[in-house]
């Protein structure tokens, strides 16, 4: 495969970039050149926010449309992004090894489904509520649409991750610029393939891939930027927000992770493992939420260690593309550095690996690396405190239930969490002391119609259900004398 742009997608356009830099796109799984997409700079980014702000700003444009006709473009986008939704699992897959059979799903199927969830909801909900005043008259309480939001997503879930933003932000009526992370802009450019297409007004949605510190930091402290929604590392996270709060600017930020998975002792391990796999190695790891620190009771812990380490050991690891593929490489050469430093780490912090933790022997190309389970693991252990973002799961003995629910509050990361119990009454219970933003009893899936974000440093705001529409609009009262 071999996808060239030499354009960007600016104000409804394909218009030449400022600089003749290109980034290139390279395959996980077999480390050839797929791909390359100019690389932007901070004049693309000017191009992109005034064309943003001028859709926003037009007397009779997208933000004032009624919200039955914004609703009708977007099930028409949903439509043009339909169309690619195979070709666009594809783009993912090769760029950062996510298994394709999980790529169809979560980059192929999601977007327009959040598209049309996001539309139906501007369909049912009322933009102005009159409400009697307290004092006398009324108060009209309307939500308007913010303004020009910045969206700035990682590698992981490229696309799902642009329409968290990208869906409610429109539903809203705000315009926006997608800034994706050089490692998967492939995607991107079929999306603003499926916008064109789809006949959204031009500057409605602009895409600027370039780095995080140049392009990114432009359109966070951009004047034209009302709002930044990012995605990615805690690092980053940090840094625009300490930009975002110079300029009183609203942020959502959806940050790292480093939840707990906890094993009660009445589980039936045969049962859950199955749903164990994707609630702690979702594409190879690489994903924020799951449960990569495993709270094992005293009572069962070996047996939970030999479950997952038969788990990990029989996972199929191969090119993403295969759709056989259970385990793919994890995205960059840097990332798997990153991962096998983590297992060095590990071993000299005395936990013992009982499966993998070395790169497969049969593959010789690509960025692969073997599913690695760590026993014996103590929680202050840094492969227990640190996102290793990588097929490596760390097992934790707990004494009893208030040392389980001790154990996984113990991390500065608050994102998601399982509970895994016979009793799913119980396990309830217990998910209510977990410190994180949404967690699962007995599996963990991303529900589009319920909120998703973190807590402590995983991040601020909330985005997915009603919860994700309202950080794009402005609340405003008009009072209205009796
Ligand atoms: P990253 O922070 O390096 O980059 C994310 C995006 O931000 C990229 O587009 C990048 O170019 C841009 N960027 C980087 N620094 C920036 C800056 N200072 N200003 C503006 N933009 C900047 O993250 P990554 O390595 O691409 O992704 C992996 C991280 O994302 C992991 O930590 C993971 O946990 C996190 N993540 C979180 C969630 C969630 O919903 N909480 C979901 C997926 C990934």
């Amino acid at each position: 495969m071999w996808c060239f742009y030499d354009k960007l997608f600016i104000g409804g356009e394909w218009v030449r970039p400022a600089s003749q830099e290109t980034i290139r796109v390279v395959s996980a799984s077999t480390e050839e050149v797929i791909g390359s997409v100019p690389k932007g700079v901070a004049a693309d980014a000017d191009a992109a926010v005034a064309a943003a702000r001028r859709a926003f700003d037009d007397p009779t444009g997208w933000s004032t449309w009624p919200p039955e006709r914004r609703a009708d473009a977007l099930v028409r986008l949903a439509e043009y992004i339909d169309k690619y939704s195979a070709s666009t699992a594809i783009r993912v897959s090769s760029q950062n090894g996510m298994p394709v059979s999980i790529g169809k799903l979560t980059e192929g199927v999601m977007p327009a489904t959040l598209l049309r969830y996001y539309a139906g909801l501007i369909r049912d909900t009322p933009v102005e509520e009159h409400r009697p005043s307290l004092v006398s008259g009324t108060t009209a309480v309307r939500r308007e649409p913010l303004g020009v939001v910045a969206a700035i997503v990682p590698w992981n879930f490229p696309q799902s991750l642009t329409f968290f933003k990208l869906a409610p932000a429109l539903a809203a009526g705000c315009t926006v610029i997608i800034k994706p992370s050089s490692e998967t802009v492939l995607d991107a450019f079929l999306l603003a393939d499926a916008v064109e297409e789809a006949g959204l007004p031009p500057g409605v949605v602009n895409v600027v891939p370039g780095d995080g510190r140049t392009v990114g930091t432009h359109l966070v402290q951009h004047a034209g930027v009302d709002k930044v929604a990012f995605t990615g590392s805690t690092d980053a996270g940090r840094t625009i927000a300490e930009q975002c709060g110079r300029l009183l600017k609203p942020v959502t930020l959806e940050l790292g992770g480093k939840s707990a998975g906890i094993i009660l002792d009445d589980v039936d391990l045969h049962r859950s493992m199955r749903s164990m796999f994707s609630s702690t190695l979702l594409n190879n790891g690489q994903t924020c939420f799951i449960s990569t620190r495993i709270l094992a009771p005293e009572s069962r812990y070996d047996e939970v260690v030999d479950a997952f380490t038969a788990m990990a050991a029989r996972l199929r690891v191969g090119d993403a593309l295969d759709p056989r593929t259970q385990i793919g490489p994890v995205a960059t050469a840097r990332q798997r550095h990153s991962i096998e430093a983590h297992i060095a780490q590990g071993k000299t912090e005395g936990a013992r690996i009982t499966t993998g933790g070395q790169r497969p022997q049969d593959l010789d190309r690509g960025w692969f690396i073997e599913p690695t389970i760590f026993a014996d693991v103590d929680n202050q252990a840094t492969i227990a405190q640190e996102e290793i973002f990588g097929p490596v799961l760390t097992i934790i003995r707990y004494r009893d239930e208030d040392d389980a629910v001790r154990i996984a509050n113990d991390s500065v990361y608050g994102l998601g969490g399982t509970v895994w119990t016979a009793d799913p009454e119980h396990g309830l219970a217990v998910a209510r002391r977990v410190h994180a933003g949404a967690i699962g009893v007995n599996g963990f899936t991303l529900d589009h119609g319920a909120p998703f974000g973190g807590v402590k440093s995983s991040g601020l705001g909330r985005e997915l259900g009603p919860e994700g529409l309202y950080p794009y609009q402005q609340i405003k009262s008009v009072y209205l004398p009796a």
